[in-house]
């Protein structure tokens, strides 16, 4: 048996009548972007998130440029995030020319929050705390950080779509929360794509201009923007997966319960507050003997992935940020120990079962004592 990390085609064949029928349309209505496909998809997916706006992008990575640019900030302002995540969550801040600030995680692989007000000064102007894993920081107390010391919030959503906190969907506690519908993420469609939510009816219309040129009506510029818009196929694709996301999501929190009750004592698995409820975007565990249990699973025909080998602040494109080995020891410790194993909606349970048996075979049979 054959189990990959992740497997798409097959997700694919499930909607896919579905979806041809509906690009088939969007293709002959004539009309590809900024059409009635986004509008509706912009309007679901507020709806979904509980927020009264959101707003297509070309990326993830875009929702997070735009983001840091609505809320003002600038050259040498400082924004506060983690060294744990995905390498779009830190060039985002520093190609806009402000400073990239790391605080350390804690064990819910989320930013520390008791570690947050040590690193806050007079040019801190965000937090962006990440959602990783599909899993949402605790964002009460960073919210009362951040009101205290006059602060926005831009949640780093990427991997969290309908991941709940105290009854509230990610993308609900920020300034704005920042989505991505890249093939990785549980929501997907099939290219690069974004959203944006917000509350803030300002921030709402400054997100439309600026990611369509910088144009208040078709002839006039007010600023000088960007291109990054979902197109109408994408955004069409992402109303389909949206009407699928929570039954989507229930079956990656059912396999997730199933890999905590059923894999061996000696694999550290995570605990949950009651008060959240994540998405798993991926299924994390922690065993002291990393490389040996990837090359056994690997030779059983199992996928597994490290996320993320190197920290942030090890990239040799930090390097000027003045960070060095020994600077955030949870991250540093969680990225030499920490393996994804396969988790996605289509993921049969024979195939869950396998990876379950032989996990525990190498780490309580073969591994040594
Ligand atoms: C995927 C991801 C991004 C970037 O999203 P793209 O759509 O790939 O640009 C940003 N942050 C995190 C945590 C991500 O996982």
């Amino acid at each position: 048996m054959k189990v990959p990390i992740v497997n798409l085609k097959k997700q694919y064949s499930k909607y896919k009548e579905e979806i041809l029928y509906t690009v088939d349309k969007v293709l002959n209505s004539g009309n590809y972007v900024l059409g009635k496909e986004l509008q509706s998809f912009e309007i679901n997916f507020a709806k979904y998130c509980g927020t009264k706006y959101s707003i297509g992008v070309a990326s993830g990575s875009d929702a997070l440029t735009l983001s840091l640019l609505s809320l003002g900030i600038n050259k040498d302002d400082e924004v506060i995030t983690v060294p744990n995540s995905f390498v779009a969550t830190v060039w985002t801040i520093a190609n806009i020319g402000a400073k990239p600030i790391f605080v350390d995680i804690g064990n819910d692989y989320n930013i520390n929050v008791e570690l947050i007000e040590k690193s806050i000064n007079k040019k801190t102007k965000a937090i962006i705390p990440v959602h990783l894993f599909g899993r949402v920081a605790q964002m009460d107390s960073l919210n009362e950080i951040a009101k205290n010391n006059n602060l926005v919030v831009i949640e780093d959503a990427a991997q969290s779509i309908g991941a709940e906190y105290k009854n509230k969907k990610s993308g609900s506690f920020g300034d704005t929360g920042c989505f991505s519908l890249h093939p990785l993420k549980n929501l997907h469609i099939y290219g690069d794509g974004g959203v944006i939510t917000t509350d803030n009816e300002n921030i709402y219309n400054y997100l439309k201009k600026i990611r369509n040129h910088g144009l208040k009506n078709r002839d006039e510029c007010e600023f000088w923007g960007y291109n990054s818009r979902l197109d109408e196929i994408q955004a069409a694709i992402a109303n389909i997966k949206l009407k699928y996301i929570d039954e989507i999501n229930s079956k990656f929190r059912r396999i997730a319960d199933i890999y905590s009750k059923n894999l061996s004592k000696k694999i550290l698995t995570q605990n949950y507050f009651n008060f959240e409820s994540p998405v798993f975007q991926r299924y994390m565990i922690i065993y002291k003997d990393r490389e040996g249990l990837i090359n056994y699973l690997n030779e059983e025909g199992i996928e597994t992935k490290i996320n993320y080998p190197i920290p942030l602040h090890l990239h040799e494109a930090s390097k000027n940020l003045g960070y060095k080995l020994g600077d955030f020891p949870k991250s540093e410790s969680f990225a030499k120990q920490t393996l994804s194993i396969p988790i996605y909606a289509e993921l049969e349970d024979v195939e869950l079962e396998f990876v379950i048996s032989k996990i525990n075979n190498y780490v309580d049979n073969i591994a040594k004592k």
